[in-house]
């Protein structure tokens, strides 16, 4: 299930390429780490010919140690960078009480000065399935626009291809898998420190999932199946005369809810 999502999500998007040095952001959370074994696994069974190396920026947040997840890395042949981002520290030091904006710029950056020091043409994140689904839930409900998280971008530059292989698996399948392989995870300080928004976000998703075990696929599939002519963007809809009403709105879900 995880390597078909995933593979499905690369071939779909064409993540990755034959050739790519592909440099996997791991954060120490069930998700990164899922990916990295993920993308380890396809590497053996792909056509195209791919590197894997990985890093973790370290920004004074961890609540534990992070030897062990060094000790995973090596166990499993992975050139790991850990990566210690003074300017994160100082932040810290500076504004104990930052908020995620800026702590994530400070991210940013250190992860393009680590893959540019690697060699690596891609950065693979681990965003999942359910990331997807509140990024569009919290962009139309609060931000007035339809839009998620990109699959694939690119840095300003243009020198980075930045990669999202967990599009289609949700964080019950990180969670199991992550669980089966007993992956030595290290906790952020901030993982208690999610906004109300998010936090009522995740528990709608959480309580809509219990009730209709397809609906994120069903929010994924939406996502990858505009019907422009049923939105009110003025850019897409031919406003002199060529639209055609093509009857009811289809109010189906693509995937019936459980028991109906
Ligand atoms: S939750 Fe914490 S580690 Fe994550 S972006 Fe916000 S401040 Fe940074």
């Amino acid at each position: 299930m995880l390597l078909r999502r995933v593979g499905e999500a690369i071939g779909k998007f064409k993540m990755i390429r034959d050739g790519d040095r592909v440099a996997v952001a791991v954060s120490g959370g069930k998700d990164s780490v899922t990916l990295l074994e993920a993308l380890l696994l396809l590497q053996k069974r792909s056509p195209a010919r791919f590197t894997v190396c990985a890093f973790t920026v370290e920004q004074g947040k961890f609540l534990r140690p992070v030897a062990p997840l060094g000790d995973y890395m090596k166990a499993r042949g992975v050139s790991w960078t850990y990566f210690h981002d003074a300017p994160s520290f100082r932040l810290l030091e500076e504004q104990p009480d930052h908020g995620c904006d800026l702590c994530s710029r400070y991210r940013r950056r250190a992860v393009y000065e680590i893959a540019r020091g690697l060699g690596a043409n891609v950065i693979a994140f681990g965003h999942t399935a359910d990331d997807f689904c509140e990024a569009l839930l919290r962009n139309t409900l609060f931000t007035g626009r339809i839009s998620a998280l990109p699959p694939v971008a690119y840095s300003r530059e243009r020198d980075f291809r930045l990669v999202r292989p967990l599009v289609y698996v949700s964080e019950e399948i990180t969670t199991a898998y992550a669980a089966q392989k007993q992956f030595p995870l290290i906790p952020c300080g901030c993982s208690q420190r999610t906004g109300a928004v998010r936090r009522s976000l995740r528990d709608y998703l959480a309580q809509l999932k219990q009730e209709y075990p397809h609906v994120l696929e069903n929010i994924l599939s939406a996502m990858g199946k505009l019907d422009t002519s049923r939105l009110l963007d003025t850019r897409f809809l031919a406003l002199d005369g060529d639209t055609v009403e093509t009857g009811e709105p289809d109010l189906l879900p693509i995937l019936s809810p459980a028991g109906e």
